[in-house]
């Protein structure tokens, strides 16, 4: 089997984000191959241990797929603040011809529009992807899936940092289908109520501990941070829409601060979330076009954190972009970049303040376990796409990185394996449930 055939079997997936079925995106041919291991948001710590601990595998693989996909420019983006992972990166690279980009650490630095622009010069055009200016970005996980998929392990674990309000703050390789309040419970928490990000601070959903029953680490898990019960985060995300086109109408003042520190607006897209917020007292989102500038909004969230209204553009942009659903993003040219655009990135030291989570700062990972659990339910739908069809009934036995699902017939998908050997008990539309 080649490449293709080996991710596609072993069901890899982009680790991080949405869940693109890899096959799918090293099908292309590009210029340009980006490691994004710029971690983009504060508090993860995953892909710099992936990086300090399979250095060598990342590199390897990054050749593979460079020549796969007939690469000539290979470049690993990351922090120029994480030093001693671009050390052992270099070691690494030795003679071969990868470049290290050193970013300065701002978020979002790892955003791949932000990226793109920062390690080609060159920028997407709207409504189109980043093959179509030939260029391929993928994150560390990623990569670490594509090397095990070479040596024919399936995907079945993640890896993944837990910090915050725990005991010990840890890297956790657990099985896919792990609830998440037992991975978190093995851990061991500060407190017996509290919140949880999943994901990182700025664009992860945060849930509080009451509404974790039926989470379960997936492929594309790569934090969990553990925060009070009635952190701001928390309340922020859940203050109902209404309510906050009620405070919109009220107290919008114009200023258009979210629109200057837009990381969209300062490559040049035109997204102007002041005039998205001066639009949404109209109401009548599918018939005014200014939202659907709403369309190009990554939910990164730094308008809301620079408002001194504390308004919200980006759940009013979400609004709008689920309104619009299915709509073509809007017809326009890019802009140069924002001359200015340099003194507006929002550094990451001040960003954790904003936010309140400073206190985690410093606090890094002091120990790897690995959490094996008697019961697992694995999500038929981990990517995006189709979810992948069952190929295992109620009553089979199953092995560790058995196939137990695959992609639906002419769908875009990625098979699933069993995380766990042990019993089929149950077969949902949603997930396949296996006991030791
Ligand atoms: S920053 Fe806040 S107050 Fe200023 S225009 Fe944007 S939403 Fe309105
Ligand atoms: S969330 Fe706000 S800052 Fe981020 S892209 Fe959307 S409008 Fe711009």
């Amino acid at each position: 089997m080649g490449l293709i055939e080996k991710i596609s079997a072993a069901g890899v997936v982009g680790a991080g984000g949405a869940g693109f079925p890899s096959h799918v995106k090293y099908s292309a041919e590009t210029e340009y191959f980006i490691l994004n291991a710029a971690e983009c948001e504060p508090l993860i710590h995953s892909d710099k241990y992936l990086i300090r601990t399979r250095a060598k595998d990342i590199v390897d693989t990054m050749l593979i797929i460079g020549k796969h996909m007939k690469c000539s420019k290979l470049i690993i983006a990351m922090k120029k603040t994480y030093t001693k992972e671009i050390e052992i990166l270099k070691q690494a690279i030795g003679s071969h011809n990868i470049e290290i980009l050193q970013m300065n650490s701002f978020y979002p630095a790892g955003d791949e529009q932000v990226m793109i622009l920062e390690a080609t010069g060159r920028r997407v055009p709207i409504g189109k992807l980043p093959k179509d200016i030939g260029v391929a970005v993928s994150n560390v996980g990623t990569v670490c899936d594509t090397a095990d998929a070479l040596k024919d392990i399936p995907k079945t674990n993640k890896t993944l940092s837990v910090i915050g309000d725990v005991k010990i703050p840890s890297i956790v390789e657990a099985s896919i289908g792990m609830k998440v309040s037992e991975c978190l419970e093995k851990v061991g928490l500060l407190n017996s109520e509290f919140s949880v990000i999943m994901g990182g601070p700025m664009m992860g959903k945060i849930y509080n501990c009451e509404d974790i029953g039926d989470l379960t680490i997936t492929k594309t898990s790569n934090s969990l941070i553990v925060l009070a019960k009635d952190h701001y985060l928390l309340k922020r995300q859940n203050t109902p829409v209404q309510h906050l086109i009620n405070q919109t109408n009220s107290a919008c003042i114009q200023c258009r601060i979210c629109t200057d520190l837009c990381p969209r607006f300062l490559i040049g897209h035109p997204l102007h979330p002041h005039k998205v917020m001066r639009n949404i007292a109209f109401g009548n989102i599918e018939e005014n076009p200014v939202f659907e500038e709403s369309l190009l909004c990554c939910e990164c969230g730094v308008c809301d954190i620079v408002c001194p209204m504390h308004l919200s553009p980006r759940r009013i942009n979400q609004l709008a972009k689920r309104t619009l659903a299915g709509k073509k993003f809007p017809k326009g040219e890019l802009r140069d970049p924002e001359i200015h655009r340099s003194q507006r990135l929002l550094p990451s030291y001040r960003l954790v303040y904003m936010i309140d989570v400073n206190r985690y700062k410093e606090q890094v990972p002091q120990q790897t376990v690995t959490f094996t659990p008697d019961t697992v339910w694995i999500p038929l739908k981990q990517h995006i796409g189709k979810e992948s069809e069952s190929v295992v009934k109620v009553g089979d036995t199953v092995k560790q990185g058995d196939l137990i699902a695959q992609i639906a017939t002419n769908a875009l998908g990625a098979n699933i394996h069993a995380s766990i050997s042990g019993k089929v008990t149950e077969v949902t539309s949603q997930y396949i449930c296996i006991k030791k």
